[in-house]
């Protein structure tokens, strides 16, 4: 395959998940109500050890509606950073990448300049914008809330987080702008793939390696979050999509710029991919921030590839791939099955090679094995190393089936699900992993009892 091969490139809009982001000065309670909404909703699906879980983006679900949350009072000021500038940064973030925005106040204190201030600064955009005083928790703090009406904002929800009053009508005012977004649009055949990694990494080299051109597909336009625009390709056959192309090629506009919040856009293509290229700078190694980025592919079930790019700065001899591999599977210790390749998306060195691993990757994801297989299998892997007794109880398995594709899901019926441990239930997913070559792929098995 040469990229002389890649043809038919155009640019599509595939419509994403509304993203609601809350602001406020600290101590208003942003975390607490971020964690209320997010709640246990959040797709962790497997509790490994080791896994980042990150409290600045989650996924909410209310009624029938489904929208991805950020609290940008997650996102840690540099100690040189003044308090209003980092303010600013978070409503600069909330501006470029939330389509609603939540204003949080301490219903309980007097109003100050910074209140003023924040509101003057949302007053800027056209986003549905909800102002919310928090920690009403009785008519005395109801009272006081109304002062905020001096803001000259039209509405005030008045709710307490911590007491999980009046959620459900804040819930009920984001759902109004909250859009319905169809999971699967296109055929599946075609390859969503998100390009992630921190910045500087190589993203924009590799993805314009692969589009084949470097031209810069969009400029910047404040608001245009609605319609991230992806870049589609076809290989031989084969269809790609890369997933918000104008986001990777975009240069943060705010000088000032964190980590952090190049880490939400992330997320936000993380939730529209099927593969996901996590991009590792072979410089530097596998970071805490590649650490987030991985364990939300993970707990989303993305399948995984990793990219180690700028091999071509490093001095090489027969051991430093090997060594790599050892590191990168150290500090990732839940990604085992993620396999990994060394690019330079500057000499184009195993950049189209990202596109036939995609390939296999999602023929994996997306296999289906046939109800009697898996039956069959369970019946030989249960022989070969019994379920430890517990409780003076034996564990039965009775049946199993493949229930879902994307990530491949499986479910074996049992007497007695507490009886199976971690360390069982980990050697019947390898196991399973191996009798169905399920070897580079997430695999999410659940126990049900019967
Ligand atoms: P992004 O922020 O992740 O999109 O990173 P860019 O693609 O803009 O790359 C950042 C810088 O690293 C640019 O100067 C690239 O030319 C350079 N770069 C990207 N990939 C490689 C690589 O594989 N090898 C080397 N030596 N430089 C690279």
């Amino acid at each position: 395959m040469t990229p002389s091969a890649l043809t038919a490139q155009h640019e599509l809009h595939i419509m994403q998940r509304t993203t609601v982001a809350i602001v406020g000065k600290p101590n208003v309670g942003k975390s607490t109500l971020f964690n209320r909404l997010v709640g246990r909703n959040t797709a962790i699906t497997e509790d490994f050890p080791g896994v980042t879980r990150d409290r600045i983006y989650g996924t909410c679900f209310w009624l029938d509606k489904t929208f991805s949350l950020i609290d940008t009072g997650g996102l840690t000021p540099s100690s040189d950073d003044p308090m209003l500038s980092f303010m600013q940064l978070q409503t600069n973030l909330a501006l470029e990448e939330a389509d609603v925005i939540v204003c949080l106040f301490d219903g309980q204190t007097e109003l100050t300049t910074t209140d003023y201030e924040i509101v003057e600064s949302l007053r800027q955009t056209s986003k549905p914008t909800l102002y919310v005083a928090n920690k009403i928790d009785g008519a005395k703090h109801e009272q006081n809330a109304v002062n905020f009406y001096q803001l000259g904002i039209p509405e005030i929800i008045m709710i307490s987080a911590e007491h999980k009053l009046a959620l459900d009508v804040l819930l009920d005012k984001i759902c109004e702008h909250v859009r319905d977004v169809e999971e699967e649009t296109e055929d599946e055949s075609t390859i969503r793939i998100a390009v992630v990694g921190r910045p500087n990494v190589g993203k924009s080299s590799l993805v314009n390696h692969l589009l084949g051109e470097e031209r810069m597909l969009v400029t910047d336009i404040a608001g245009t979050t609605r319609d991230s625009i992806d870049s589609e390709i076809s290989v031989n056959g084969s269809r790609y999509v890369f997933i918000d192309t104008s986001g990777i090629r975009r240069k943060s506009k705010i000088k000032n710029s964190i980590e952090r919040y190049s880490v939400v856009r992330a997320f936000k293509s993380l939730d529209r991919c099927h593969v996901a290229f996590v991009m590792i700078n072979a410089l530097e190694g596998v970071t805490d921030q590649d650490a987030r980025i991985a364990g939300y592919a993970h707990n989303n079930g993305r399948a995984i590839l990793l990219v180690v790019n700028k091999w071509d700065l490093i001095e090489k001899d027969t051991h430093t791939a090997g060594q790599f591999v050892y590191q990168i599977k150290d500090k990732l210790k839940y990604l085992d099955y993620a396999p990994i390749i060394f690019t330079s998306a500057l000499t184009g060195q195993r950049v189209v090679k990202t596109l036939q691993m995609a390939e296999n990757l999602y023929a994996q994801y997306n296999k289906r094995v046939p109800t009697s297989e898996v039956n069959t299998a369970l019946e030989q892997i249960v022989r070969k190393h019994h379920p430890p007794v517990h409780k003076g109880k034996q564990v039965k398995f009775y049946y199993g089936a493949q229930v879902a594709v994307r990530p491949p899901t499986i479910v074996l019926f049992c007497n007695h699900s507490e009886g199976v441990h971690f360390s069982y239930k980990r050697y019947l997913t390898n196991q399973f992993r191996e009798y169905f070559a399920f070897t580079e792929t997430p695999l999410h098995l659940r126990i049900q009892q019967r």
